[in-house]
């Protein structure tokens, strides 16, 4: 490579270091400004549950020991649900029980399910440590989920106004963090 086209490169790498720096930083000021992000909302695992499982409750008072092994656990324990009745969530990890949004694709199905098992087994698993250790197990359901549940944001932000377009975009930078960084929802 020439002396000029090497300092190109550089060139060029600098500014999308900085252009990189500048939108992290934009993401964190627009946090500040905007609702808190709350992982939960008002959703109700008490309804999702008696609605899946029973209005008996039957299920709550026959919990015995969760399985170790945590494909079992999938077997006994992970259920499909409406992504209506989780509140628009991907999946969620309720009591002894997970639930998972039916309309998600065939992998990314299949990451989210274990991902939900993997909190049941110990839930003392951050959100990152579980994440990762599912990606481990589905390294492509869990791309899968990243560009559906991108693709799902972009779809629902696209209804809202643009004024509010920034603070959706700083929540998907906290969703991020917390997924992938250690990050809290905070
Ligand atoms: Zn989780």
């Amino acid at each position: 490579m020439s002396g000029k086209g090497k300092k190109e490169m550089i060139i060029i790498g600098a500014v999308m270091i900085w252009g990189l720096l500048l939108v992290i930083l934009g993401l964190e000021v627009a946090n500040r400004r905007c609702p808190s992000v709350n992982e939960r909302g008002n959703f109700s695992c008490m309804q999702v549950a008696v609605e899946t499982l029973g209005q008996d409750r039957e299920w709550d008072l026959s919990v015995t020991e969760m399985p170790a092994d945590w494909r079992e656990v999938i077997e006994k324990r992970v259920f499909e649900v409406e992504r209506k009745e989780i509140s628009g969530f991907n999946g969620v990890a309720c009591f002894d029980y997970a639930f998972v949004a039916a309309d998600l694709p065939t992998a990314a199905k299949r990451y989210v399910t274990a991902h939900e098992a993997l909190h049941l087994v110990d839930y003392r698993l951050s959100e990152t440590q579980v994440n990762w250790k599912a990606a481990g197990r589905e390294p492509l359901g869990m791309m899968q989920t990243v560009f559906y549940s991108v693709y799902l944001g972009v779809r629902q932000a696209g209804k809202q106004p643009v004024a509010s377009w920034p603070c959706w975009a700083g929540r998907m930078w906290v969703v991020f963090k917390v997924y992938f960084l250690g990050g809290n929802w905070t």
